[in-house]
């Protein structure tokens, strides 16, 4: 068997010239890497370049009206930090879900992301939010939408030698409430079955309402059809629960039907209504 070789480079611009050599990739918390790559031999010259050491991506600030989270932000960090639950709770919210307390010290945000499956938990909240990326290789930086980011389960935009760098987004108004729901098959250290983030703004009316799921569709997105129902007027449990009905059915419209669909229909119309009842603060029955 070959040996792996890990680098651990001290700056940005020395991870990125690593990441220009073939069989080379990123490391973060190692979470999905590891399980990815325990069965299969490694290459001869296989290299990870382990991240740890690069402070500027670790770092949430606020800029400009800007939310900025850096890639190497832990779910753990996510999690309990206190502005980010004041003003877009489901994000926090999500990131609590992860795994296990271990694997929320060890996992990141970016290694979420950039792992690209379908049941990643911060990213339906990150779609609601309207969130983009930064990313670069030694040649070019750019930026991207991150509902453009996702190519299919597990397949995105980034070549190899590419590292996101910074996932922002602009500050919710202050009126913005947020839900996130997750369902697993099981209480602890469940993958998301199906899962649904979202965000509304506004008080007697709400004028404006995100609805994004996953582990439902084959590239993360909103149900603008179901956002519809409920935009520009007041919160009610009824057209909510409407909302859910036109959601779950713009799902299967655009993932077809498959042999979970029974199941999962009724689940989203639930879950949909559910967590616009709870952003909006009233009862669901
Ligand atoms: C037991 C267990 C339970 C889990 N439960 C959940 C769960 O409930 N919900 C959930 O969403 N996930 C879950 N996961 C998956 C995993 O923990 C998360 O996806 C985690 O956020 C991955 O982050 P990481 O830092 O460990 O990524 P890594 O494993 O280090 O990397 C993942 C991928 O991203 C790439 N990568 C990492 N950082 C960057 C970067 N900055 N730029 C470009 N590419 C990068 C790596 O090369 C690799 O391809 C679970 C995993 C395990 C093992």
């Amino acid at each position: 068997m070959n040996p792996l070789r890990i680098e651990r480079p001290e700056t940005l611009a020395a991870a990125l010239a690593l990441l220009m050599n073939e069989n080379t990739r990123p490391l973060a918390g190692g979470t999905d890497l590891l399980i990815e790559r325990r069965r299969a031999p490694f290459a001869a010259d296989e290299t990870w370049v382990a991240l740890s050491d690069l402070r500027e991506l670790k770092e949430i600030e606020i800029k400009d009206g800007f939310w900025h989270i850096g890639p190497l932000v832990t779910h753990a960090e996510l999690a309990k930090h206190k502005q980010l639950r004041h003003v877009a709770s489901f994000l926090p919210e999500g990131a609590s879900l992860v795994g296990s307390p271990q694997i929320r010290e060890q996992g990141t945000i970016g290694g979420n992301i950039a792992n690209a499956a379908s049941c990643a938990d911060t990213v339906p909240p990150l779609i609601a939010l309207n969130a983009e990326l930064a990313y670069q290789s030694v040649k070019r930086k750019r930026r991207v939408a991150l509902s453009d980011f996702f190519l299919a389960p597990y397949k995105t935009i980034l070549q190899h030698d590419e590292l996101i760098t910074d996932i922002y987004f602009p500050s919710p108004p202050p009126t913005a409430r947020t839900s996130f729901l997750k369902l697993g098959r099981r209480q602890a250290l469940a993958i998301s079955r199906v899962s649904v983030a979202v965000l509304v703004t506004g008080n007697d009316v709400l004028d404006d309402v995100r609805i994004s799921v996953g582990s439902a569709l084959p590239r993360y997105g909103r149900l603008s059809e179901a956002e519809d129902i409920v935009k520009n007027l007041p919160p009610s449990q009824e057209r909510f629960k409407q909302a859910g009905r036109a959601g779950s059915a713009e799902v299967i419209h655009t993932a077809g039907r498959r042999w979970s669909t029974d199941y999962k229909e009724p689940v989203l119309t639930a879950l949909i209504s559910r967590a616009l009842c709870i952003a909006c603060d009233i009862p669901w029955k």
